[in-house]
């Protein structure tokens, strides 16, 4: 027996007479190309240096910085999304004494997205369709915690927030929903100074790649950034990633 797919009337209040719809590649290519400009503007005036960024994945950057590559779709529009809602939150806070621009510390730069009451807070947005338990917040929100906690020990504070907006989370329904999460985190004394040790541990080794051309020794990056879609990934080679099923090494 033939399946007959019956196409449920959708209850429009206007009657649509049968449109004519066609994908402009010319129009994404256009706007593409926009976005990409104005990241390449971006790049441009970006203060020079090394970043709290260069610094959690320092073999992007020794790659970026030795061999740079064209911005891919791909990173232009999540890139994008980041940025938009930056500049929505940001705004809203936006007043005198809050944030903002780059500083630099230990020879390190910084530009947390907000600073209330000299607390550093960052801001991310995730495509995560369940949020973190509250007992392994610490293991599931790691890669966003250790930004921040460079930028509480680069404005000299032990405490800070996270903030994340889940894009689609998904409700008992299976319904998604956007929905905003924000974490206070704190450092002891303790901690703090661990955590400058090994900011300026991180720091020598990637000027000392740099200098020498010679990345082998820099720790891999973070595994999400890792594979075929990092396009220094032929270059690089990572050991222990390279050659290997993704499966065995990005769990
Ligand atoms: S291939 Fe992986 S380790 Fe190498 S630069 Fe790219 S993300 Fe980093």
């Amino acid at each position: 027996m033939v399946a007959i797919k019956v196409q449920t009337p959708v209850n429009l209040v206007i009657q649509l007479p049968s449109l004519q719809i066609e994908r402009s590649d010319h129009r994404e290519i256009e706007v593409f190309s926009k976005i990409k400009e104005r990241l390449e503007l971006e790049n441009l005036v970006r203060p020079r240096g090394v970043h709290v960024s260069d610094l959690l994945d320092p073999r992007l950057s020794y790659w970026q910085e030795t061999s740079p590559k064209e911005i891919t779709e791909r990173t232009a529009w999540f890139f994008a999304i980041g940025k938009v809602l930056h500049m929505l939150v940001v705004g809203l806070y936006d007043v005198t004494g809050t944030d903002s621009g780059t500083k630099e510390e230990l020879g390190i730069l910084y530009s947390p997205d907000l600073v209330i009451d000299n607390r550093p807070i960052e801001l991310k947005t995730s495509r995560a369709q369940k949020e973190p338990p509250a007992t392994r917040l610490q293991s599931e929100l790691s890669h966003y915690l250790e930004q921040l906690c460079c930028y509480l020990v680069l404005s000299n504070s032990l405490s800070g927030e996270l903030w994340i907006l889940y894009i689609s989370l998904k409700d008992v329904t299976n319904r998604t929903f956007p929905e905003i999460r924000c974490y206070n985190v704190a450092l002891t004394e303790e901690q703090f100074f661990e955590i400058e040790k090994q900011i300026v541990e991180a720091k020598r080794g990637l000027l000392e790649a740099k200098t020498t051309g010679e990345p082998s020794k820099l720790p891999l990056c973070r595994a999400w950034k890792c594979g075929d879609v990092c396009p220094h990934w032929i270059q690089c080679r990572p050991p222990g990633r390279y050659g290997l099923q993704r499966k065995n090494w990005a769990a």
